[in-house]
């Protein structure tokens, strides 16, 4: 590239120009080279996305074959073959189950990455979704303390897409109740100011170790203090991801034997309840 200025006289008339000769040319390849990494990578990321929704495609036939014969099995030979027979197909039964809900997870990870989520907002009653929640939690995990909800909507009518908030607290809560240790309960307190909608979801739990903070929302990565405690490591990426398609954030406090709190925050649409 030339630029070109001019030098002026006393009187104020061009005497002289002064021309600087840059050469681009590095800068140019530099700029070139990015271009085709980014095309590389978003190839990638493509090919990536959809071997992952081909093999859970895949998987999924043979998984609703297996689980429909063994529903046939336990009808036909439950009663009649010796002790334990029927544990045993229910055992098959909860892996099954188990695997289905990972290839869940992993297919709202993968479409969030790709394709992206659409939207759709609707009146959301917040009072009876988190109770509901948490009384599915409670059946999920009967063994364990209760979580229990506390909040209102300041007279606001909340909307936003409920499929999202059902990933973002079925996660957050499921965690809460089992991390936890003793009998304190979890706890979520929720508000909303006509603009936000403000959540935090506490526990006396194990706690997170802190060199595991930054890491534990990324996919597979679970902290080393989990002990047997069963997890994949794809819950809190997959409230992430959801919290990604809202606009929303999430940050989180947590001592190890302590406990731990996880704060969230979500833009959503506000009309004054009647
Ligand atoms: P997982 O299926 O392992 O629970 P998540 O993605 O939901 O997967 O969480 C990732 C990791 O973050 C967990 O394995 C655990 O180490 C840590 N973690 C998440 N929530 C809590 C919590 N409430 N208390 C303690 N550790 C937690």
């Amino acid at each position: 590239a030339i630029n070109g200025a001019p030098i002026l006289d006393e009187d104020g008339e061009v005497s002289k120009v002064v021309f600087t000769l840059e050469d681009y040319t590095d800068r140019k390849i530099q700029h070139d080279e990015l271009v085709a990494a980014l095309a590389r990578e978003q190839q990638l990321a493509e090919v990536k996305s959809s071997i992952i929704s081909t093999i859970s495609h895949e998987f999924r036939t043979p998984l609703t074959i297996m689980m429909t014969s063994l529903g046939i099995l336990g009808m036909k030979y439950g009663s009649t073959v010796e002790e334990g027979f029927t544990n045993r197909i229910e055992g098959i039964e909860k892996q099954i189950k188990h695997l289905d809900e990972m290839l869940n997870d992993v297919t709202f990870i993968n479409k969030s990455n790709s394709v992206g989520h659409t939207l759709k907002v609707n009146p959301v009653d917040l009072p009876s979704f988190f109770s509901q929640m948490s009384e599915e939690i409670h059946i999920a995990f009967p063994d364990r303390p209760p979580l229990v909800v506390t909040g209102n909507c300041q007279g606001f009518q909340v909307e936003t897409d409920i499929l999202m908030l059902q990933q973002i607290f079925m996660n957050l809560f499921s965690n809460a109740v089992k991390y936890s240790n003793g009998k304190e309960p979890a706890i979520c307190e929720y508000a909303c100011d006509g603009q936000n909608l403000s959540v935090s979801v506490s526990d006396c739990g194990i706690g997170i170790p802190e060199d595991s903070l930054e890491t534990i929302f990324d996919v597979f990565q679970r902290a080393d203090n989990v002990g047997n405690i069963s997890g994949t490591g794809l819950g809190l990426a997959i409230v992430r991801r959801a919290l990604d398609v809202l606009g929303g954030t999430i940050s989180v406090e947590s001592t190890e034997g302590e406990g731990s709190t996880f704060r969230v925050s979500i833009p959503v649409r506000c009309v004054e309840a009647v």
